[in-house]
């Protein structure tokens, strides 16, 4: 057995819909952009440019459920709906034909963003990570594994804030399908058994407050709904 010096920090992880095991997580992968109301509302043109990522460490993964906290540093703080995507193989190169094989399970997420920051971040040319990847960015529902789902390639995704429907879209509007997504990544490096992709959110993001109920999903898939806490609080709640 390994002996490490400090205790090691736990596995980032997701319960599944069908039993007690949990899904671990590996990488957390994001696609940008992916439907064409989205594009256009961040001003980019929807046609078929090639896809584009980010990632969000594995461990700001938490349960779309409960209180959610509000983050330091933004007052623009985003909801993007989203399917996740959940890998139980991995591979290099995999053709669009192969990727669904890889695939264990599907969940719903938010990519949640500090616009402000990325605003920023985009016009001074500066990474994205501090608008994407901090504590608690990435709400999933528990993953559902593909025995019971399928491989979904239609259907609604929607969000709420409070009782206003903000987002609404349907799967099978994906500029990049799921299959070509996981194929496209893999040609950049191994894709393995934990990784999560983030396929990228409809039109009509947009800001949460503190008390604001969240609610979401996609049909056939899986809903959630959580509660924005208050903002300042540390994410261990032991304030
Ligand atoms: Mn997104």
């Amino acid at each position: 057995m390994t002996q490490y010096v400090i205790p090691p920090p736990p596995r980032a992880s997701l319960p599944v819909s069908t039993g007690p095991e949990r899904f671990p997580i590996r990488r957390v992968f994001c696609v940008g952009r992916n439907y064409a109301a989205h594009a256009r509302e961040m001003g980019k043109d929807p046609d078929r440019e090639p896809p584009f990522y980010f990632y969000k460490p594995a461990d700001t993964v938490i349960d779309a459920a409960g209180t959610v906290p509000y983050p330091p540093l933004t007052s623009a703080f985003h909801h993007e709906i989203e399917l996740v995507v959940a890998l139980g193989a991995g591979g290099r190169d995999v053709a669009p034909a192969d990727a669904l094989d890889l695939v264990w399970g599907y969940g719903v997420g938010v990519d949640l963003t500090r616009r402000d920051l990325q605003d920023e971040a985009k016009k001074s040319s500066r990474p994205w990570d501090w608008s994407k990847g901090f504590d608690a960015s990435a709400p999933c529902t528990p993953i559902h594994p593909v025995d019971t789902v399928g491989h979904p390639d239609s259907g609604e995704i929607w969000l709420r804030v409070n009782d206003d429907l903000k987002q609404q879209g349907d799967l099978k509007d994906l500029i990049w399908s799921v299959p070509e997504v996981i194929s496209a990544i893999s040609t950049a490096g191994d894709l393995a058994p934990g990784d999560l992709i983030y396929t990228g959110t409809p039109g009509g993001v947009g800001p949460m407050q503190p008390g604001d109920v969240v609610s979401g999903g996609v049909r056939g898939v899986a809903e959630f709904t959580f509660t924005i806490g208050g903002a300042g609080q540390p994410l261990s709640g032991d304030q």
